[in-house]
């Protein structure tokens, strides 16, 4: 067992620190109440070569391994956890399905771009009426000469509305209604009418639109084997989940190095609130909690790595982290007391930020469901 960093992953995890800190970090409140990103910022990333970590280089990309992706999207996301999803469904959700499943000339077409973060990319799954139940979708791809004719509506499309390629799923086979029958395509965002851009409880600076879509989509988009596309959501989710967990321990870490900081200044009867055994016992429980999910994650990303079969892994690591960040920035607040609650300092944020990791991806509900198959040795059907 080695928990040590290789060089190339401790530079990588440099890089990326030390950009959130310069380019990022300073400008996380204000996207947070204008609810914007800056494009210029995944512009920047997309030009250090944050946009492409685990893409190979011949594809553009810095040819790094998924556990140095891992590191990324935790230091992005402690900074600001909009940042860290941008760039999680970019890499995870869209550009490795493509070049994992995509043919040589699907590849060599569309993954360098998104590398080097030209575009930035989307993964269309959820509508309205289908989202743990994702095989439930009811957009439709009807057959035409040279295609299909796609048409349907997705909801909640992280990065929809900055232009570029998503990953899309339809149903090419209207007998079924289930998973089953459903494709995979890659289509450009000029195919698609972004329709609503949602507001939510936090996450502000990351892009969340609903779309539609009635666009003829030729045959060479079509990714894997017709009526086989639910696979390839299936194992998308299954490594995706493992960068919502680091988010999920970037968030968390923020609201406690914020919190350490506060306790050894506030003075209270004549004391550090540091000094107090209860103020103590909440940052030993978050300083452990952020070690135990992170290891759960950087072991989900060592198998995943390896090649070897990571949804049970990547599940709890999705899971504990999830919950602990939703826990632990709750409990920063609490350090921070009524200082906590306002804007004036960003834990706040935090808290609304951690509540989605808990959501997307899978839910906590679905990620149990994940477990206890793989525990009891059932195929698992559900949504992950
Ligand atoms: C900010 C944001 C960004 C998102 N980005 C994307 C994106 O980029 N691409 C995309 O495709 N989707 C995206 N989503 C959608 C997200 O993945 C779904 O919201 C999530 O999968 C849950 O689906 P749902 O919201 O429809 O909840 P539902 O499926 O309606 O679930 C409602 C409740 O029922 C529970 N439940 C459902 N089924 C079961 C079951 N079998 N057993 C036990 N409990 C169950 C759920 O856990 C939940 O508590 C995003 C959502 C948000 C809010």
């Amino acid at each position: 067992m080695d928990f040590e960093l290789t060089p190339e992953q401790r530079e990588i995890q440099a890089l990326a620190r030390s950009f959130a800190e310069a380019e990022i970090e300073p400008h996380a409140s204000a996207w947070d109440r204008d609810h914007a990103l800056p494009v210029e910022v995944l512009r920047k990333l997309g030009a250090l070569g944050l946009m492409g970590v685990c893409v190979p280089e011949e594809y553009a990309g810095a040819g790094a391994d998924f556990l140095s992706y891992i590191l990324v999207v935790e230091e992005l996301s402690r900074a600001d956890a909009g940042v860290g999803v941008t760039v999680a469904v970019h890499t995870s959700a869209c550009t490795m399905p493509i070049l994992q499943f995509g043919s040589d000339e699907q590849r060599d077409r569309f993954v360098p771009p998104l590398a080097r973060g030209e575009g930035v990319g989307c993964f269309a799954l959820t509508e309205p009426g289908a989202g743990s139940d994702a095989g439930a979708l009811t957009t439709r791809a009807t057959p035409v000469d040279g295609g299909w004719q796609v048409t349907g509506a997705k909801q909640w499309i992280t990065n929809a509305a900055f232009g570029g390629t998503l990953l899309l799923f339809a149903r090419t086979d209207e007998a079924t209604k289930n998973g089953r029958g459903i494709s995979a395509f890659i289509l450009d965002s000029d195919q698609v009418e972004i329709t609503r851009t949602e507001e939510k409880l936090g996450l502000n600076s990351s892009a969340t639109n609903d779309i539609a879509i009635d666009s003829f989509v030729a045959t060479d988009r079509l990714i894997g084997d017709e009526h086989h596309g639910f696979r390839i959501a299936m194992a998308t989710l299954d490594g995706g989940r493992i960068g919502i967990a680091a988010q999920a321990v970037g968030i968390a870490r923020a609201a406690y190095e914020v919190a350490l900081a506060y306790s050894k200044q506030r003075i209270a009867f004549g004391h550090r609130i540091a000094d107090f055994q209860a103020i103590q016992h909440k940052l030993a429980n978050m300083s452990m909690e952020i070690d135990a999910a992170r290891l759960l994650v950087h072991r989900a990303a060592w198998l995943k790595d390896k090649g070897h079969p990571h949804t049970e892994a990547g599940a709890k690591a999705k899971l504990f982290a999830s919950e602990m960040a939703r826990r632990q920035t709750a409990e920063a607040i609490q350090v921070l007391g009524g200082y906590g609650y306002t804007k004036e300092f960003p834990v706040e944020r935090y808290y609304r930020d951690a509540k989605i990791t808990e959501i997307y991806e899978g839910t906590s509900e679905i990620q149990r469901l994940v477990i206890a198959r793989a525990i009891l040795g059932e195929a698992h059907a559900a949504r992950a």
